[in-house]
């Protein structure tokens, strides 16, 4: 039989190109990498001996037997290892070179058996000989070799299914598809065993995985060249459901924005290579990403606290000196995290929150994993309960009077809402409101609340007992909603209302973040009949010149205010406090706007706001704020 070398000789140039191409593009698991270079240099040691090889078997005349042998052993050795190398390379890919080192070790056992039975062959020569006419037959325990190979693909494809959540799904369909190929020509060596195909499928096979697997275009940050986001999620679902002790280490340098506009976006990417580099060569043999925005991590696997604790002291001496050169030479501040993964986070997802989370707290301060993790689930469960709340229509609207100075009444109420799950209790709306704001559930359970303030004053006790207006919350989010004033409308239509009964309130904060829509939402609801009034006056954000503009015809000063000049428990109070507080009402009045306290618990609050001349007086003195049921019944029985 004439051997065909013509799909070796084309199986050698691609795997010089491949060479190539992973030697001066490196790819990006450092150490799966070079196990897929060793593949590469087995493959190509096989395919140079397989070609002399079958020239040698083809050519027996110009061919000794030392030199037919060389090749053959040559050939049958390095392509034995190619089986071994590609279930290592599988280990290296879902991370089990560094959990499962005793397994590792155990793999080269079939590897073992097949090269002694090789290099036995001389004394036996059970795998190969040479028959009568000097050709290369295979001899009785070759099967070995087909055995040995077969089970090492078949293990290395299993692991693949088993784990293909750790290498992802995407890469790890490519790996089993490529990993199949390798079996095509044996099927066609059946039928045409004169054409060598083996090693050119296996070429075929090897150059899918680079293209697929050792691809590093999707999962290297171009901007500091190490490895990105996506590869840190692959390699965080792996380690999160593995076992030991794994940590990540984040690195946060804050306000990458400011430090771009000061010294040019160029400038400090070169600063950012710098710094990556340094990680990189720092932490081998852990893993550096670099997750964008400053913000970096190192995965350390199975690592003691003590090298933690170096790798801390290390990162904080390195960022107490300056980076970069010459007149681009900046010191950064940074925020260390240890996260330990399986205590802190059980998920990829927290993970992930902690590395994005903005720098909070001080410079150069370390992150408290504890509460940002407990922040962020505790948020999660809120959005839960809102949509919970919200489905099954729970939220409760509370009303809380509000006193009139001028008549020594009570005139209005705030309406204001409250969330009660039957699990955990009352949540506060300080806590979900936020969140609301966040998801945009706010525009719902603003809805809500409006529609319920609406049907509980269309019964008609409220004015009877002599309330003239309800005030309602609105949130800026809910201002930017195209369709706020025809969801008003209607539901006041829906109840026979005249817009006259509510008055929306619009906290300060709101006004200093979007005036513009704020202003054009105002202008809008105005024209449907609302009055507005400014909530939490005083809280830090006012900008008194923009206010001349807005159509407030109350202000309701915050609470803090009104307890710094009297504290409701210890009566104390600041003298400029005081001072503040007076003159701050005395200036809304002269501006023609009426003025409302809130938080007024106690008799010497009142007593004082009354000397001032404050319109409207809330708080705990009057009521808290009660169902609508008690608040009828309340305003029954009050006597101011
Ligand atoms: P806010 O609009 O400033 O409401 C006044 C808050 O002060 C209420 O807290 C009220 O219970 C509390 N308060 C009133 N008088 C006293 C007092 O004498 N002592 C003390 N310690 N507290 C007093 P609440 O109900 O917890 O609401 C907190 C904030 O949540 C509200 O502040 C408002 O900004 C927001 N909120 C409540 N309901 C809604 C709503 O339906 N929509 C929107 N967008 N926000 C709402
Ligand atoms: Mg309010
Ligand atoms: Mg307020």
């Amino acid at each position: 039989m004439i051997y065909h070398i013509e799909f070796d000789i084309a199986a050698v140039f691609v795997t010089l190109f491949m060479a190539y191409f992973i030697i001066f593009r490196k790819g990006v698991r450092r150490h799966a990498n070079r196990v897929y270079l060793s593949m590469l240099v087995f493959n190509f040691i096989a395919e140079i001996a397989d070609i002399f090889g079958s020239y040698a078997n083809n050519h027996p005349e110009y061919s000794t037997v030392y030199i037919k042998d060389f090749w053959n052993y040559l050939y049958l050795s390095s392509h034995n290892v190619i089986g071994y190398i590609i279930v290592v390379y599988v280990f290296y890919l879902i991370g089990y070179e560094k959990t499962q080192k005793k397994a590792m070790s155990l793999l080269v056992l079939p590897l073992g058996v097949d090269l002694t039975l090789l290099f036995t062959n001389p004394f036996h020569r059970q795998i190969f000989f040479y028959d009568d006419a000097g050709r290369y037959t295979h001899g009785k325990l070759f099967f070995v070799i087909y055995v040995v190979a077969l089970a090492y693909m078949i293990f290395a494809i299993y692991m693949t299914v088993r784990h293909r959540r750790a290498i992802s799904e995407r890469r790890a369909s490519a790996l089993i598809f490529f990993l199949c190929i390798t079996f095509v020509p044996i099927v066609i060596q059946i039928i045409f065993p004169e054409y060598l195909l083996t090693l050119f499928f296996e070429t075929l096979g090897l150059m899918g995985i680079l293209f697929t697997i050792e691809s590093k275009d999707d999962t290297v940050n171009p901007t500091t060249g190490i490895l990105n986001r996506y590869a840190l999620q692959a390699a965080l679902d792996r380690v999160v459901s593995g076992k030991g002790s794994n940590v990540l280490v984040l690195i946060k340098i804050p306000n990458l924005n400011y430090y771009n506009k000061m010294i040019g976006f160029e400038n400090m990417n070169g600063i950012l290579r710098r710094i990556a580099k340094w990680m990189d060569d720092t932490y081998t043999p852990h893993v550096c990403y670099d997750c964008g925005r400053g913000h970096f991590a190192v995965l350390c696997e199975q690592i003691s606290e003590i090298d933690i604790q170096t790798i801390r002291s290390r990162t904080m001496e390195r960022f107490d000196h300056p980076w970069g050169k010459g007149e681009f030479s900046l010191v950064f501040p940074v925020q260390f995290g240890i996260i330990h993964i399986g205590d802190d986070v059980k998920t990829v997802e927290n993970a992930f929150m902690l590395i994005d989370r903005p720098f909070e707290g001080k410079v150069s301060s370390d992150l408290n994993v504890h509460k940002a993790v407990h922040d962020y689930e505790r948020g999660v469960l809120i959005e839960r309960l809102i949509d919970k709340a919200l489905h099954n229509k729970s939220f409760k609207v509370y009303y809380q009077p509000i006193w009139s100075t001028e008549r020594g009444r009570i005139s209005s109420a705030e309406a204001l809402c409250r969330l009660v799950d039957e699990e955990y209790g009352m949540i506060p709306p300080d806590e979900f409101i936020p969140i609301a704001e966040r998801n945009g559930s706010i525009l719902n359970i603003g809805n809500f609340v409006f529609e319920e303030v609406c049907r509980f004053y269309s019964e008609g006790n409220l004015q009877k007992l002599g309330i003239d207006y309800v005030e309602v919350n609105l949130s800026t989010v809910q201002c930017m909603s195209k369709n706020l004033k025809e969801m008003f409308d209607n539901t006041l239509k829906k109840y026979s209302l005249d817009a006259g009964c509510i008055n929306l309130e619009i906290t300060e904060s709101a006004t200093a973040e979007n005036q513009k829509v704020l202003f054009d939402t105002i202008d809008i609801l105005k024209d449907s009949g609302f009055t507005f009034s400014l909530d939490d006056y005083g809280t830090g954000y006012s900008n008194i010149t923009y206010m001349y503009d807005m159509p407030f015809s109350i202000i309701k000063i915050d609470k803090s205010i009104l307890w710094k000049a009297i504290h409701p428990e210890t009566g104390d109070g600041q003298k400029n406090a005081r001072i503040y507080l007076e003159n701050t009402v005395r200036m809304l009045k002269d501006m023609n706007y009426s003025v409302l306290v809130e938080g007024v618990e106690t008799i010497e609050q009142k007593k004082l706001l009354e000397d001032l001349h404050c319109d409207y007086l809330q708080g705990y003195f009057f009521s808290r704020p009660v169902p609508g049921k008690e608040f009828t019944e309340y305003l029954k029985t009050f006597k101011g």
